[in-house]
């Protein structure tokens, strides 16, 4: 069998047994942080806190990365598929109110085996930048409870220009409509199962967002669609200088106006105040859990 990587879509063909690939992982999952985070939508932090998993490593590596120090390279401690299981446990034992897969799209193979070792009696939340092949989805589809994808770029210009993939929109359009067909189901306030699609508003993109929030209309799934002000300037945006600013509340309103004039109900609306470094996990190395 090969051991050629091509698991996302920038497909970099990486033998991952002896090298990182382009996402900046080899075969070894490596976790970051993880701990119980309040900040996700109410419906995910819910009482206790979403059992939060941040991996090192990403294939998408938007310059201005809110998680910039873990994305960039694999960075973390070392899990097997096991103690990955084992950490699952833990954070069902910590009270946690769901497990929250952050950013595991160049992870599925061993996420798989760690399924195989334990299933998570809490709902397991998979939270995605939605660049991601259909069948890398359909194999996670069984263990995944509650789908929190982002959608973030329709121009492919945009896309190329903050990520270097003008393919991001092809590709995660068919991953967003696979995850947003999923039925919400809530118990007692908490989402149990469903999806959250979720979109960061980013400065002078406006006009990108409106269309965004156009192709949602008309999907007519039953998923939300969660509509993020917290853009705050980091990462790698020194040659970007539109990117070195918050959104305004204006730029805001725009795209919240637009989305309640193309009769989206199901969505969760952020106060353009809320720009605000404090919600960004801090992922310097002294400690491993959050908060
Ligand atoms: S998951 Fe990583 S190694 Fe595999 S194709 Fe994508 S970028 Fe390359």
């Amino acid at each position: 069998m090969s051991n050629i990587c091509k698991l996302c879509p920038a497909e970099c063909g990486a033998d991952r047994t002896s090298q990182r690939g382009a996402c900046g992982a080899d075969n070894t999952v490596r976790i970051a942080k993880y701990g119980l985070h309040p900040f996700e939508e109410p419906c995910i932090s819910f009482k206790n806190g979403s059992g939060t998993v941040f991996f090192g490593g990403c294939a998408l590596r938007c310059a201005f990365c809110q998680n910039f120090e873990i994305s960039r390279a694999a960075v973390g401690t070392p899990y097997t598929p096991e103690k990955l299981a084992e950490l699952f446990a833990r954070l069902e034992d910590m009270g946690a109110d769901n497990i929250n897969l952050v950013t595991a799209s160049h992870y599925v193979p061993q996420l798989l085996k760690a399924f195989s070792v334990y299933r998570p009696k809490i709902p397991v939340v998979y939270n995605t930048h939605s660049y991601e092949k259909l069948e890398a989805l359909q194999a996670l589809d069984p263990y995944i409870d509650v789908y929190l994808p982002d959608l973030k770029y329709f121009s492919p210009k945009i896309s190329q220009r903050y990520t270097g993939k003008s393919d991001y929109f092809a590709y995660a359009s068919r991953a967003v409509g696979f995850m947003a067909r999923r039925e919400c189901v809530f118990d007692g306030g908490k989402m149990v199962q469903g999806c959250i699609v979720r979109h960061l508003v980013l400065p002078l993109c406006t006009d990108d967002s409106l269309q965004i929030v156009r192709w949602f209309a008309a999907l007519h799934s039953p998923a939300y669609f969660s509509l993020m002000g917290q853009y705050t300037p980091c990462g790698d945006i020194a040659k970007f200088p539109e990117l070195q600013r918050r959104i305004t509340p204006r730029e805001y309103r725009k795209v919240r106006d637009f989305l309640l004039e193309c009769g989206i109900e199901r969505a969760f609306v952020q106060d353009a105040a809320s720009a605000d470094g404090k919600f960004i996990p801090d992922f310097s190395p002294d400690s491993q859990t959050l908060f």
